[in-house]
């Protein structure tokens, strides 16, 4: 059989694929610990459940608008205008399966074939296939320790071109985990108001920050880039609710309706009971957040500690989401043999830089438990003696 071409260019989802490799490796009674994908462990807050349950209940188990639920969009369009000063109204925001598929319903509904996409490197691994899937071509631009992993604003002037339809910003990233300060974001602003060129911010982390790192969304900080920016986010990270699949997207008006025909087409509405779980996130108290925040920053001192510790590794210290990035440069292997080779060894399932656009780096997923955690990182140092230094 023969899949059609522009499946057949597109790799499954390496985060997704190691993940599901250390259950199964876990499900045959191995020890195996999880630093793949990047999905807290913390189970969803019950008041979010509880008004999920009470969706079901009533009796919310029937088809909604493609676009999500009007309560849920409202809670939404507060929300951005309150956290993050960003004036939409509900109609500017559509409700979709996650944030990847926020953003998968952007590339489809405006990248024309030969588009270019700017992604600055180290990159989350979907943001290229996305950009291909829609016949666009991903303008890759490799940053490095020395710019502390940001693009800066002339690598992205060099990038630039009459074909440039997007320019992708993740901040907190994954899977660095840096963050670029607001004078940064200014001056990349300054750089992409003077093309014409649409900006996507991908704000998934947004609330887990460490050490008084500041999270500022570009177009809060003027008009102009305001209303040439999509904001893509959800509910996954910030509440532990990688499986109930509700993101959103919010934008130009002509911009949203265009996803919401396409998504009328595929999809339809996100799960109906689960949006109104999404709702009570929103508005319920939030002090789930500085919880697992407090948990996240605890695990993250032990991994940098521990990082530290161990010959070979370099890694830089990132203010946001929950991820490390080390580099392997010094161990001579490729990361995906690295990884491999770590996983069979000592039962420690990392992410290959590779996928991100960077050989020589692993990835590791600090959203489990301590006691993992510090086991994982014992066994990371027995390879790393035992097998280079
Ligand atoms: N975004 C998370 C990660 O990078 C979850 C898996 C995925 O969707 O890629 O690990």
């Amino acid at each position: 059989m023969k899949v059609a071409d522009r499946i057949a260019q597109v790799p499954a989802s390496m985060t997704l694929v190691i993940a599901a490799q250390a259950k199964a490796m876990k499900a045959e009674g191995l020890d195996v610990l999880g630093f793949g994908a990047g999905e807290p462990d913390f189970d969803t807050p019950d008041h979010i459940k509880a008004a999920a349950k009470k969706a079901l209940d009533e009796g919310k188990t029937k088809y909604g608008a493609a676009a999500g639920e009007m309560a849920l969009r409202e809670a939404i369009a507060r929300k951005l205008n309150e956290d993050n000063q960003l004036p939409y109204q509900p109609e500017n925001i559509l409700v979709t399966n996650g944030g990847k598929h926020s953003l998968y319903n952007l590339m489809q509904a405006m990248v024309n074939p030969g588009d270019e996409v700017i992604i600055p490197a180290p990159y989350w691994l979907s943001y290229p296939e996305m950009v291909k899937l829609a016949g666009g071509v991903p303008v890759l631009v490799q940053t490095d320790l020395s710019s502390d992993f940001k693009i800066t604003p002339d690598q992205l002037r060099q990038a630039l071109t009459p074909r440039t339809k997007f320019f992708i910003l993740n901040s907190p990233s994954n899977p660095t985990g840096v963050v670029y300060t607001p004078s940064e974001i200014k001056a990349l602003g300054e750089v992409l108001l003077q093309h014409d060129v649409w900006i996507v911010s991908d704000e998934i982390y947004e609330k887990i920050l460490y050490d008084g790192a500041e999270q500022v969304s570009i177009g809060s900080l003027s008009r102009d880039l305001f209303e040439r920016t999509f904001v893509s986010n959800g509910f996954a990270k910030s509440y532990s609710m990688t499986g109930w699949r509700v993101g959103y997207i919010a934008g130009p008006l002509e911009a949203i309706k265009a996803m919401t025909r396409l998504q009328s087409h595929s999809t339809s509405n996100v799960c109906t009971f689960a949006q109104y779980g999404a709702i009570a996130a929103l508005e319920g108290s939030q002090d789930c957040v500085a919880e697992m925040l407090a948990a996240f920053a605890g695990r993250r001192r032990i991994i940098l500690e521990a990082i530290a510790a161990i010959p070979g590794l370099d890694c830089p210290r990132p203010d946001g989401a929950f991820y490390v990035f080390p580099s392997i440069r010094k161990t001579g292997m490729t990361s995906q043999d690295f990884c491999a080779e770590l996983l069979a060894s000592h039962q420690v399932a990392v992410v290959p830089g590779i996928a991100f656009g960077e050989d020589s780096a692993i990835r590791l997923s600090y959203a489990l438990d301590e006691s993992s955690l510090l086991k994982g990182m014992e066994r990371l140092e027995r390879f790393m003696r035992s097998r280079f230094f």
